[in-house]
């Protein structure tokens, strides 16, 4: 019998930090992972024996490729592009393409890696996977965005395929540049199969998609709000970013009767006490997605609601966040002032937008609070919905998509209570999730043997 002693948390990061050296963001996933499934590791023998944490925590493989494309005067220029295949235990690899200027190995690591489980909770097969270029879109002409798409595409295309790898989008990703990419593959590969989720509808989209990761987010709140016999109704809300998922995560919320204040894009954020109702919601989803402007327009369009430049949402005063941007955008100072200024729980729409001491302030104070693997899932979900649609060449409509997506946000939401309830009643969903996704893929991998 092959012995193993139990796993110790700190050797364990001292070991990966050794492996996968200056990869901050991706250190800093795997920690909050690995404080809640290491003692469930240690209970569980068989997951210890077969090192089954150690093998999660390397992706199966990592493509890193120059990307050259021609701007608008006509200069050569060149970016860093990227595909982290991360685990395809359960189902093909799937996760998004990032478009910003900030990628880097650890940022997609971090995000492959949560997508594993983030995956799993869905209940849907699919693996995991993210990937992406340090390409700025910002100022971009639509040309010019369109021939950095073509390149990368050109070589993406070589590493992904409907059976084996699905992109979709992500920050500076959405159905414009997921079109061009498409376009690209069908002219290389000469076929017409479902490679790229987030597609529009006129070919082989899904009704729903682009909704889906903030209307999940928002439908997350609610279930855990329903378990305290509450709801979103008459509570005023703070969501972070404007874009895809913040602006419909903001349209859910309204609609279950909440009030949206606040909003935000890398360059400050809009206060607006009246709330943002859904005709002014319209104008900032033309603003963002067509006109492609600031959030700080809103302010001059619209009065009575205030500007605060290179500031963020989470000193104003609210009953319920959704942060919708970035990584790290709450750390501890904010997770404090937003519990010192009223706020009931938290539901995560970006992927790890709260730090890891903000965590423990949450979980200290015994709040609801959900982890975008949990409450961001929606997104994937239903992308994996697209991919059945194109598999069976139908398209479902949009109550059907809907009446699915609640479903699975309330089945994830499910798992996370049976895996995170606490002896006094308290749902920690940080564990929670992190538990029900780990022990989906960790019997898979088992399953295979070793590989
Ligand atoms: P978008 O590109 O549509 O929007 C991103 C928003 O966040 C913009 O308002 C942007 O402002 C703001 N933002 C980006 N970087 C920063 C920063 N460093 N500081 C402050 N604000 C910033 O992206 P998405 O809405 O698609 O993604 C938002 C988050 O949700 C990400 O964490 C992503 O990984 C996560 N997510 C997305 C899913 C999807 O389906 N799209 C699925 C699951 C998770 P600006 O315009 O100034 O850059």
């Amino acid at each position: 019998m092959n012995h193993q002693a139990p796993l110790i948390l700190e050797t364990f990061l001292e070991g990966l930090v050794k492996r996968s050296p200056g990869e901050p963001e991706f250190h800093q996933a795997v920690e909050e992972f690995a404080k809640c499934v290491i003692p469930y590791i240690n209970e569980h023998p068989k997951y210890l024996v077969p090192r089954i944490l150690e093998r999660m925590t390397e992706p199966d493989r990592t493509f890193i490729f120059r990307v050259c494309w021609e701007d608008d005067e006509g200069n050569y220029r060149v970016n860093r592009g990227y595909r982290v295949q991360f685990n395809n235990a359960i189902g093909p690899y799937k996760g998004g393409l990032r478009f910003h200027h900030s990628v880097n190995l650890s940022i997609l690591k971090f995000l492959g890696f949560e997508q594993t489980f983030k995956n799993s909770l869905t209940t849907l097969p699919m693996g995991s996977g993210k990937g992406g270029a340090d390409f700025n879109p910002k100022g971009k002409s639509t040309k010019e965005i369109m021939r950095f798409c073509q390149a990368y595409m050109t070589e993406l295309s070589k590493y992904i395929g409907e059976n084996t790898d699905i992109p979709a989008g992500d920050i500076g990703v959405g159905a414009r540049e997921i079109s061009f990419m498409f376009g690209q593959y069908k002219r290389i590969k000469g076929e017409f199969t479902g490679t790229l989720t987030g597609k529009s509808i006129e070919f082989g989209g899904s009704l729903i998609r682009k909704e889906a990761t903030g209307y999940g987010c928002a439908y997350f709140m609610e279930e855990m709000l329903k378990l305290k016999s509450d709801s979103i109704e008459g509570k005023t809300c703070l969501v972070s970013g404007s874009g895809n998922v913040a602006q419909f995560c903001a349209e859910k919320i309204t609609q279950l009767g909440g009030k949206v204040v606040t909003m935000s894009d890398s360059s400050g954020f809009i206060h607006d006490p009246n709330g943002i109702t859904a005709e002014k919601l319209e104008y900032i989803i033309d603003l963002k997605t067509v006109q492609r402007g600031r959030i700080s327009e809103y302010a001059e369009k619209f009065h009575d609601c205030t500007y605060h430049e290179g500031e963020q949402p989470w000193n104003v005063p609210c009953d319920l966040a959704f942060p919708c941007a970035t990584q790290n955008e709450i750390d501890g100072d904010s997770a404090r002032a937003l519990l010192a200024n009223g706020c009931l729980a938290v539901s995560e729409g970006a992927n790890m937008p709260v730090t890891l001491d903000a965590v423990d302030v949450f979980l200290n104070a015994r709040i609801p609070y959900a982890p975008g693997k949990a409450s961001n899932a929606g997104g994937v979900a239903v992308s994996g919905l697209e991919m059945t649609q194109n598999s069976i060449r139908l398209a479902w409509d949009r109550e059907e998509l809907e009446e699915r997506l609640k479903g699975i946000m309330r089945k994830i939401h499910n798992q996370c209570v049976t895996h995170g309830r606490e002896a006094d009643g308290f749902v920690n969903y940080v564990k929670g999730s992190n538990i029900a996704g780990f022990v989906k893929v960790a019997d898979a991998m088992l399953a295979y043997g070793v590989l």
